[in-house]
């Protein structure tokens, strides 16, 4: 079984855009994996559907084995989000954030507050539990982002071009702490239009171009043929 399964996936927007054109995808448990190509591609696009944003035209999308269509709702268990765009309420603190999350997850109050705890701490959050999301620096919230993701404990975390605008200091401490809940046993997906970046971090890797995969492979594979 895999955690990403993706077949003959396709999407027209209405207007008639075709982001998509016939998307075959695969992603193992426990890779960190990389779908890389440049703006306009249908990265967005495919996260989208894996996270039931978007809905898809055709194809079919299973994850961790739960068909996306039947079993809507033990697939949206599986996954956490890191959108692109702060998506949180600016007056909420850190900590309601959070907790909100849990909640929507229907996770029990007192183990929501540790795993608060937890992961704020691992962001280096904890000292700003109590300020507003708005007071919070671009990479804070950026960190924010991602603890809010991992309340429910997904076992695929999807991140959207996890470090852009991040300057480097800030996109190494991430790096560092996506590659520490990797090794827990985290599987995780970004999408970047850097290479660098994913040949820092993931060990297998797609590229997408005009809607279709024109490569798929392990990163050491791809970086031998450049
Ligand atoms: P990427 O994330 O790789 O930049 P997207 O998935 O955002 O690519 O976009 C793929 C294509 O779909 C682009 O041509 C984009 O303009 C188009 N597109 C994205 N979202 C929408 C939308 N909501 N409505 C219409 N077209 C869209
Ligand atoms: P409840 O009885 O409603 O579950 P809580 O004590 O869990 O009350 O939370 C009350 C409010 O304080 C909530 O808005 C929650 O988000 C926030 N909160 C809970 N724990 C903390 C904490 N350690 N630091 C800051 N805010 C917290």
């Amino acid at each position: 079984m895999k955690a990403l399964d993706i077949s003959g996936l396709t999407k027209t927007y209405k207007g008639g855009v075709q982001a998509l054109k016939g998307v075959d995808l695969t992603v193992d448990k426990g890779d960190f994996f990389a779908l890389l190509g440049p703006n306009g591609a249908g990265k967005s696009t495919t996260i989208g559907i894996i996270s039931s944003l978007v809905n898809q035209t055709d194809g079919k999308v299973s994850i961790f084995g739960y068909d996306l269509h039947t079993q809507k709702e033990q697939a949206k268990a599986c996954i956490g989000l890191v959108p692109q765009e702060f998506n949180f309420n600016q007056f909420e603190t850190v900590m309601q954030i959070v907790l909100n999350q849990a909640g929507y997850y229907g996770v029990p109050r007192s183990i929501a507050k540790e795993r608060a705890q937890k992961y704020l701490a691992q962001l280096d959050l904890w000292e700003k539990r109590d300020a507003r999301a708005r007071e919070l620096s671009g990479g804070m919230k950026r960190r924010l982002m991602i603890a809010r993701a991992l309340m429910h404990e997904p076992r695929l975390l999807i991140l959207d071009e996890p470090t852009a605008g991040v300057d480097i200091e800030i996109r190494r401490s991430m790096w560092g702490f996506l590659e520490e809940i990797n090794r827990q046993g985290i599987t995780i997906i970004l999408t970047t239009h850097y290479l660098e970046e994913a040949e820092m971090l993931c060990r297998n890797i797609a590229i997408i171009n005009k809607g279709t995969i024109v490569e798929n492979t392990s990163m050491k594979a791809l970086l031998s043929k450049l």
